[in-house]
């Protein structure tokens, strides 16, 4: 299965290159960024668009924010193989930009059929680009760390919205939601393991 799995994320991978997405993010970029850790997972996260550093080693969250990150899963005990880390958009928007609609807009079909691959019980949206594809018109200072349900092509999802951890980084505040967030996010993945181990 898992084989099969990862045929399918290579072909997800050769069709955003034949089909030429963002071709002026692709002109400057090293690396299309597609995820990294478990496709088996439960859970995946999903952040904004790729850094320098991601840029250079072509995985997600490598810098200052995926370290934050590693150190956020360690405290729930669970580390990069446990879940799925990508990003909305695959290649690094010049100068760290922000990611622009159209390019949301362009590799949102490749998000979904990401997804449709891991077939994840939760998703963690970090930070507002990916949040309002999965939660529209949704506040993140509104609904952070709030479980919502949603109806995710033939299969139910739960999505757990999470500040950015670049944004918390040298906020003391939000780093400290940031942190009681995570520890709810445990709570609610061992909720949904326990549902899947009774069915
Ligand atoms: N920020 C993101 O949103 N994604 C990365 O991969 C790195 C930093």
């Amino acid at each position: 299965m898992i084989d099969k799995k990862r045929v399918i994320f290579e072909q997800i991978k050769a069709d955003i290159v034949q089909n030429n997405i963002c071709p002026d993010l692709a002109r400057e970029a090293t690396n299309l960024v597609m995820g990294d850790g478990n496709i088996d997972a439960d859970i995946v996260f999903i952040g904004e668009a790729p850094g320098k550093k991601e840029d250079i080693t072509g995985l997600p969250f490598m810098g200052a924010a995926g370290k934050f990150l590693n150190e956020m899963l360690a405290t729930v005990k669970m580390d990069r193989s446990d879940v799925y880390i990508t990003n909305i958009v695959k290649y690094r928007p010049p100068n760290n930009r922000d990611p622009k609609t159209s390019e949301k807009e362009a590799f949102w079909p490749y998000l979904v059929r990401q997804l449709e691959v891991i077939q994840p019980k939760v998703v963690v949206t970090l930070g507002r680009h990916s949040m309002e594809y999965f939660l529209p018109d949704q506040k993140i200072g509104d609904i952070h760390g709030k479980p919502s349900q949603i109806q995710f092509g033939s299969t139910k999802m739960i999505i757990v919205p999470l500040y950015h951890p670049a944004a918390a980084l040298y906020n003391g505040g939000l780093r400290a939601t940031l942190i009681e967030d995570f520890n709810k996010l445990s709570k609610i993945i061992n909720i949904q393991k326990n549902k899947k181990e009774n069915i």
